[in-house]
């Protein structure tokens, strides 16, 4: 089923996300609404508060994005990114290591924002997958950089309190307005739920 994606404005984007303590069937489903809801945004990355569940889960899947490639090491080993997507990311833990790169970004949250974040190259990633096993990966690119925005977003940052200040304010009408948007249908779907 695909889910409803929060707007910036709504404070569950601001909520850090509750540890996972076990798969339960329904966060099977959850993670299979989340994938879902992902691919057809044409999204990289989509994490539960994004879905309104404050919960520390995020899907990630870079399958087929070519002009901004990822590179995957599982114990040591090139892998091909592709063979492990998507990826469940279930409490995560990240390392990031090397310089730090700049590079665009957008969020499903932020109907066509985009600006240059600056962000460690890569990331050691440690993590419980779907079957409740332990995934552990080093990360580098486009994966390195959805996965650092999707962990923000489980503990409440988000991706314009990264960006550079002159960058936010050439936004700044565009964020005001996203937001005053998203107050009003929370006020309106308040009210008819009363
Ligand atoms: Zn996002």
């Amino acid at each position: 089923m695909i889910l409803p994606i929060v707007k910036y404005g709504h404070p569950v984007l601001r909520q850090k996300g509750e540890r996972v303590a076990s798969i339960t069937p329904e966060i099977r489903q959850l993670v299979e609404d989340m994938l879902e809801t992902m691919h057809d945004a044409s999204g990289v990355g989509l994490a539960a508060q994004q879905i309104g569940r404050a919960l520390q889960l995020a899907v990630v899947d870079v399958t087929g994005i070519e002009d901004r490639p990822s590179t995957m090491e599982i114990d040591g080993k090139r892998v091909r990114p592709e063979d492990h997507m998507p990826v469940v990311l279930l409490n995560p833990d990240i390392t990031p290591e090397g310089d730090p790169v700049t590079g665009p970004e957008g969020c499903l949250s932020f109907p066509e924002t985009y600006a240059d974040i600056t962000r460690p190259e890569r990331v050691s990633v440690k993590a419980m997958n779907l079957t409740g096993q332990t995934l552990e990966f080093t990360a580098g690119g486009l994966l390195a950089r959805a996965v650092q925005h999707e962990v923000d977003h489980l503990r409440g940052i988000l991706f314009i309190d990264r960006m550079t200040t002159d960058a936010r304010r050439e936004i700044r009408s565009d964020l005001e307005k996203l937001q005053a948007t998203t107050k009003a249908e929370l006020q309106k779907a308040k009210g008819e739920a009363d």
